[in-house]
């Protein structure tokens, strides 16, 4: 079985349209392709979509599963921004729910932007402390999984975007990581599916999927569910990394993905899961 939730496309600041993500899909043997378009995030996010292309966007997707019904099955959801506009299940399939901006004194600012932009807020707003700004990425990660609309907690520990050499922290800093578990912990609680993530791989900052495998680990040992995609913006990377998530997921003692299909989420057995 193969799938993958977190794909974006023109209708947001993917590089491809639903037609070429649905049919580059098809041609690496997907059983089926999820949309998840940056919903509406105005004025803070200019490449997310407003209502108009919102519209647009579903009814594109809705036209390609039908199209392609006999070769895969295309999913309609949507990447719900902490601070955007939240939604519905009764317009989508299923919901991302990602934090991607933090604000301060009522200001917005994006963490995953660029590295000047992120050292710029944490030197700005959380005096070179990298743990006052992960406590506040955090906090709202906490407040996002706690969501009923959200199915899926995107990149959960985003924050490390540009940690890859562990320039900003130590991944298995006592400090650090108990807030990274108390996030997890929480979305785990309210039964969100935490996802493996590749995106930052395609876009060269990171060698590893989120989330890190210190974190991985105990959402596995707190009963946490998983599942795999690539964040994709570009189909060349639409299955990007999947091997290495699956590998991953077993070392930190996954034996089941979860994946979407007509009844709702469920899990699939590892070894029949990804690739
Ligand atoms: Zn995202
Ligand atoms: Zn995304």
């Amino acid at each position: 079985m193969k799938q993958n939730l977190h794909t974006h496309t023109q209708y947001c600041d993917g590089k491809d349209t639903v037609e070429e993500m649905v049919l580059e899909a098809i041609s690496r043997n997907f059983d089926s392709i999820g949309f998840s378009g940056h919903g509406t995030n105005y004025p803070y996010d200019p490449c997310s979509m407003d209502e108009q292309r919102t519209d647009l966007y579903m009814r594109d997707i809705y036209a390609a599963n039908e199209q392609y019904q006999d070769r895969i099955r295309v999913y309609l959801g949507i990447e719900e921004d902490s601070i955007g506009q939240r939604f519905s299940h009764e317009d989508f399939e299923y919901i991302i729910g990602s934090v991607h901006f933090l604000i301060h004194n009522g200001e917005a600012a994006p963490i995953d932007y660029s590295q000047a932009r992120f050292e710029q807020i944490l030197t700005d707003w959380y005096d070179s402390d990298i743990l006052k700004m992960a406590k506040a990425y955090y906090d709202a990660v906490k407040e996002m999984v706690s969501r009923p609309e959200v199915d899926i907690v995107g990149h959960i520990d985003l924050i490390a975007k540009y940690n890859e050499n562990e320039k900003y922290f130590r991944f298995e800093d006592p400090a650090y990581l108990a807030m990274a578990k108390d996030a997890a912990e929480t979305a785990i609680a309210n039964n969100k599916i935490i996802e493996m993530n590749t995106g930052a791989i395609a876009r060269g900052y990171r060698t590893k999927p989120y989330p890190h495998i210190a974190l991985l680990k105990h959402i596995h040992e707190c009963g946490g569910k998983i599942c795999i995609s690539s964040d994709c913006h570009n189909r060349a990377n639409l299955d990007l990394g999947f091997e290495q998530c699956v590998e991953l997921a077993r070392l930190a003692g996954f034996t089941e993905i979860m994946m979407l299909g007509d009844e709702g989420f469920y899990p699939v057995p590892i070894e029949e899961a990804g690739c």
